[in-house]
């Protein structure tokens, strides 16, 4: 199936006619494969490796591998028994955003099927909790047999509305928005999803996503992480859904340092395009950037973390969570 024309035209319109272009020819790519280890139970994990076929590891998740192609996963005993998750390496890049979370309670607020959940759950350890909900009941088991398959025994499944999640207030350290979105990110690896796509329904995500986050945010304890992240690349979506929370949530993320001029990246003419692959976000996140050297400031396609300061009293936050706010996180050094 083609690309929706709409869409096309206004990649094209976006990030110029080459990258445009190019953009559109890599959505007609192959896509690559890859999974992430589970770190207590994938025993002899070079054996398994050699035996899936990796082929190097993706850079910012220390248990993610690629792999040369996509074996019949369905056929493997490992699999079934959660020694690996199916994992884009796009996806696994949240862990490097939620940080150092061991001990901590995580919300993951749209979890289904769980990927991302498993990832918090192994940040997470022992001590610590995730919240996994999914608001579609059917998705929400689906979601429970791959938390049960992963077993570290520190998730609790709920299949709510967001508002109810809400309620808890300022209780977790981090919360996690995988926003249901209108998953441009999709057209390569399921061709399906471009008959869905139309302008309409990015409308309808992007408001969605903006009640969701109010509801992520109020459950967001004050010094806490917000991870927001689509597999989109609408810019009505990712970097505007990000400029109008900010226009409510303004006030209480605490201004930061001017990001400096990175020379490092190639941004196309709305600044998307970044090196590597990854894009570089719209103003309103960047405006989250950390003092990082510009040479490690980079972002991935429609995600976002920032942390709000002391909510109430405008006071810094104390203690092991930084005060400023990061606009998509650093790549470690290796790729940067
Ligand atoms: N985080 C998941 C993972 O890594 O496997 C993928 C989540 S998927 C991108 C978005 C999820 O949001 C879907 O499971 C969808 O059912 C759910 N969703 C849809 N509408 C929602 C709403 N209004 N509030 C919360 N979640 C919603």
């Amino acid at each position: 199936m083609e690309l929706p024309v709409a869409f096309a035209g206004r990649v094209v319109c976006d990030l110029g006619p080459e990258e445009g272009a190019a953009l559109c020819a890599a959505l007609d790519g192959v896509p690559p494969v890859s999974v992430r280890l589970h770190p207590a139970k994938c025993g002899d994990a070079g054996a398994l490796l050699r035996r899936l076929g990796a082929c190097g590891r993706v850079p910012w998740c220390a248990d993610g591998h690629y792999l040369t192609e996509r074996p019949q996963f369905t056929f493997d005993p490992a699999f079934h028994a959660g020694a690996y998750y199916v994992q884009e390496a796009a996806s696994q890049f949240v862990g490097r955003l939620v940080g150092d979370v061991a001990g901590r309670r995580v919300l993951d607020l749209c979890a289904a099927p769980g990927g991302k959940t498993t990832l918090y759950a192994s940040l997470v350890g022992p001590e610590g909790l995730v919240v996994a909900n999914e608001i579609d009941r059917r998705r929400a088991s689906v979601l429970a047999d791959n938390v049960r398959k992963w077993g570290t025994g520190n998730v609790a499944v709920t299949a709510c509305e967001p508002k109810a999640l809400g309620e808890f207030e300022n209780w977790f350290d981090a919360v996690a928005v995988d926003a249901p979105c209108s998953g441009e990110g999709m057209f390569r690896k399921d061709p399906a999803s471009r008959g869905e796509w139309s302008e309409g329904n990015v409308r309808l995500c992007a408001a969605r996503q903006d009640a969701i986050l109010r509801e992520a945010w109020r459950a967001l304890k004050p010094g806490g992480r917000l991870i927001y992240s689509t597999c989109t690349f609408n810019r009505d979506e990712d970097e505007g859904t990000l400029e109008r929370m900010l226009a409510w949530a303004g006030d209480e993320v605490p201004p930061c340092p001017k990001p400096e001029r990175s020379g490092a990246s190639s941004a196309g003419r709305s600044g998307r395009s970044g090196p590597i692959g990854f894009s570089r976000t719209g103003p309103a996140a960047r405006a989250f950037s950390p003092p990082w050297p510009a040479s490690r400031r980079t972002s991935a396609a429609g995600c976002g973390a920032l942390r709000p300061a002391e909510r109430f009293s405008g006071r810094p936050t104390k203690g092991p969570w930084p005060n400023w706010a990061v606009g998509c996180g650093s790549l470690p050094p290796c790729v940067s």
